[in-house]
Formats: structure tokens, sequence, C-alpha cells
């Protein structure tokens, strides 16, 4: 059985930009410190999968991520985009 449009969230940066979010909420496994991660220079199709597998949290340098579309991207002191700096994936 093969769906061509699955349910649920997002799987990629392409159905993220689809849904008009232009930036991510990763928010940590372990302690659910949440980042924004600007993802402007990115292809659509990055799996978000790619990103909560290699997130690294800033406050327990936890590995992991909840990987959910962010629409509040708007930079300020309380929530800065944390620019990704990890090269594509192949
Ligand atoms: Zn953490």
């Amino acid at each position: 059985m093969k769906l061509e449009q699955p349910p649920g969230p997002p799987a990629t940066l392409g159905e993220v930009r689809w849904l008009d979010a232009r930036s991510l909420l990763a928010s940590c496994k372990a302690c659910a410190h949440e980042t924004v991660l600007n993802v402007e220079a990115l292809a659509d199709s990055v799996p978000l999968s790619w990103f909560a597998t290699r997130f690294v949290c800033r406050c327990c340098n936890a590995v992991g991520a909840h990987i959910l579309p962010c629409w509040t991207d708007e930079p300020g002191p309380r929530r800065r985009p944390y620019s990704v700096g990890m090269s594509k994936p192949s």
C-alpha cells in the first residue's frame, strides 16, 4: 500500500513551505528547549527527519528534536533564528 499524500505532519521542507511556514521549530527531546531553525537556504526536498536526528540542543547538548513548522520567525531578543551550519544531505 502506497499513499501519494500521506496524512500527518509535513515530512519535508517543501511541505512546510506549502503550509506557509518559513522556518522550523525544533523542540529538544530531552529538555523541551525550543529553537527556531532558519532553513531558507535549504532545498524543498530536505526531510524534516534530517533535522530531527542532527539537532544538538544548546541547553543540554542532547541530540535529537521534535521538528515542527514555525510561523513566528521574526528575529528578536526572545527568539533568534538559529542558522543551520550543517552541510546539505546528499
Ligand atoms: Zn535540551
